[in-house]
């Protein structure tokens, strides 16, 4: 079997990939990226958040997507019946970006991976990985199938495991950890939206919560293309019938708002289902490898974190690795698991305070108090390891706490 050796091995071309790529080929580091589908290819994840812009500026990638000319996102909208809560990415706690981009992944990450390849990286199109065998000293040999189907390996002294859902390294090196987040699925296809209005509202990105646990994303896109998805508790999905389209036909009517808006639209894909889509692993690193993306960790669509945290642990791996490679020491335990799980936290706490209603009630509670909605805008827009803000810092109790004041208020004034 034929071999090769590379300083480092990426796994996977989505955006976690491609930052980690183009980072370490700016450093003169010798990469290659080995990806099993032929680009353009569909991927669910399409609302981006402010944070990661600085990901895809630092590595060099932002101007090839910035002159395609994706939809820009400038905040969230969530909708609850008549109560409508808006949140603008230039009123926040953080500074940082006050926008980013909605996209048809499709289109998103081939721009990205046409940027990492005219920067002289390898990628390899077609190619899968089969097999990963990792020695104490952390030497790797990665087996990996090409577009023909003929096997050949590559020896590398670290790996990058940027699969995504393809969990190359959770499923071979038996990392694979329950989620802790309760069991949610969700049923998305995209539209040609020909009933789109005029103006702001026809591309405002929104979330239409149609009971506690069950809401509906519209996502517009610059091409006149919405994807539509609506996530909720596994059995609450499974209860309707028929195929995935007659599934989702049936869901769009528990929103009011967008009703009319979708009814009769043709479905440009049989929508997918996809069903417990969170995802957790024992640990993050380990010798020669790190995990990265939606391979390390992914919790749920409703604050739309994964590209954010792909990005984020992407470009922390890729230096890490740097710096190592350097001959410099490296606490991994420290540098990177401590601070990715720190981020995950914050987020989780985020994602079960939405499902358990806390979230809510602060949300859609009037008159919003301005300070705490700026605070909770820097979380949503992604800058979870800022340490002056209380709604990071006391992630795990200030949401209860603001929610309980608030429930008790209103019961005292009825
Ligand atoms: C229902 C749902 C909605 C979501 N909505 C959002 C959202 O609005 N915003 C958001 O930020 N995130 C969202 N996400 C999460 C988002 O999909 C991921 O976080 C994001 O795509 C992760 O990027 P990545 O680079 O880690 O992986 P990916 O983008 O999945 O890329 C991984 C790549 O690895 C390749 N690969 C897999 N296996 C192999 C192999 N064996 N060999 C070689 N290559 C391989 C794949 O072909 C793929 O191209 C959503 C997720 C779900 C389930």
């Amino acid at each position: 079997m034929n071999q090769r050796l590379v300083e480092v091995l990426v796994i996977g071309a989505g955006p976690s990939g491609c930052v980690s790529a183009a980072f370490l080929q700016g450093q003169g580091i010798q990469v290659q990226v080995v990806e099993k589908s032929i680009f353009p290819r569909f991927v669910i994840g399409e609302s981006l958040l402010p944070r990661c812009m600085d990901h895809f500026e630092e590595v060099g990638l932002l101007e090839g997507l910035n002159a395609f000319g994706f939809e820009k996102k400038f905040g969230a909208r969530f909708i609850k019946g008549d109560k409508i809560c808006e949140f603008d990415f230039s009123k926040k706690h953080t500074k940082g970006w006050d926008w980013t981009w909605q996209v048809p992944r499709a289109d998103f990450d081939k721009v990205l991976v046409d940027e990492l390849i005219k920067k002289g990286v390898e990628v390899s199109f077609g190619h899968e990985v089969v097999d990963v065998v990792i020695d104490e000293n952390g030497g790797s040999l990665t087996t990996i199938k090409d577009e023909n189907g003929e096997p050949y390996q590559v020896q590398a002294k670290y790996i990058i495991d940027s699969s995504g859902y393809g969990r190359v390294l959770p499923r071979l090196l038996d990392l694979d950890k329950p989620s802790v987040l309760p069991s949610h699925s969700s049923i998305f296809t995209h539209v040609v939206d020909v009933n789109r209005p005029e103006g702001r509202e026809g591309t405002l990105i929104t979330f239409d919560v149609v009971d506690k646990e069950v809401w509906l994303w519209v996502i517009p896109f610059s091409n006149g293309r919405t994807s539509i998805g609506y996530v909720g508790p596994t059995e609450f999905l499974e209860s309707f019938e028929g195929s995935n389209g007659e599934k989702l036909t049936q869901m769009l009517k528990l929103s009011n708002y967008y009703y009319e808006r979708f009814k009769g639209v043709e479905f440009l894909f049989e929508p997918v289902l996809i069903k417990n889509y969170s995802k957790s692993v024992k640990k993050l690193y380990g010798k020669g490898f790190v995990l990265t993306g939606n391979s390390a960790e992914f919790l749920d669509p409703v604050f739309s974190s994964g590209v954010t945290f792909a990005t984020e642990s992407a470009l922390l791996g890729a230096k890490l690795i740097a710096k190592a490679l350097k001959g410099e020491a490296v606490d991994w335990e420290k540098e990177y698991s401590d601070y990715i799980r720190e981020g995950v936290n914050v987020f989780s706490s985020y994602v079960n305070e939405w499902y358990s209603g806390n979230l809510q009630t602060l949300f859609f509670h009037e008159p919003e108090n301005p300070e705490v909605k700026r605070q909770i805008c820097s979380v949503l827009a992604g800058y979870v390891w800022d340490k002056t803000n209380p709604f990071v810092t006391k992630h795990n109790r200030l949401i209860r706490t603001v929610a309980h004041i608030i429930e008790l208020e209103k019961q005292k004034s009825e």
